[in-house]
């Protein structure tokens, strides 16, 4: 998974849980992963401790697909005063490879992208953290 460093604080870090700790544990070592069921075999983003296909309690890590295509985008002017330096946020609906459909940023000076352009999903490395976006794919 390619990095793209930033510099400072980030924005604003999610809480923690014991589960998303290996999320994002792992995001800051270059993997994204998510639960897999191991009785229905779905993967559910975000990760979850039980399955919300058949209810499950019996869950595994998998890595996710790092590539897709976008669903559709919008830059959010009004934002959160900790994103206000990071104003107008271009966000994503994300398509990825494997199924799952996630909300996430576009990175890279990427603003609004055409419907079903492919990106990849990367880690944004800040002082303090990491955190997940897209970038397009040239
Ligand atoms: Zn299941």
């Amino acid at each position: 998974m390619r990095v793209v460093e930033r510099r400072g604080k980030a924005p604003k870090l999610p809480a923690e849980s014991q589960l998303t700790h290996w999320f994002w544990q792992g995001l800051g070592n270059g993997l994204f992963q998510t639960t897999r069921c191991r009785s229905c075999d779905r993967l559910s983003f975000p990760p979850r401790p039980d399955c919300p296909q058949c209810l499950a309690s019996d869950m595994e890590w998998a890595p996710l697909a790092t590539h897709g295509k976008v669903y559709t985008s919008t830059l959010i002017r009004a934002v959160p005063t900790s994103f206000i330096e990071s104003a107008p946020l271009p966000v994503g609906v994300i398509d990825l490879d494997d199924g799952i459909r996630l909300l996430c940023w576009l990175v890279e000076g990427a603003g609004r992208l055409p419907l079903d352009s492919q990106v990849e999903i990367v880690t944004i490395r800040y002082e303090d953290g990491c955190l997940f976006g897209a970038a397009p794919i040239s």
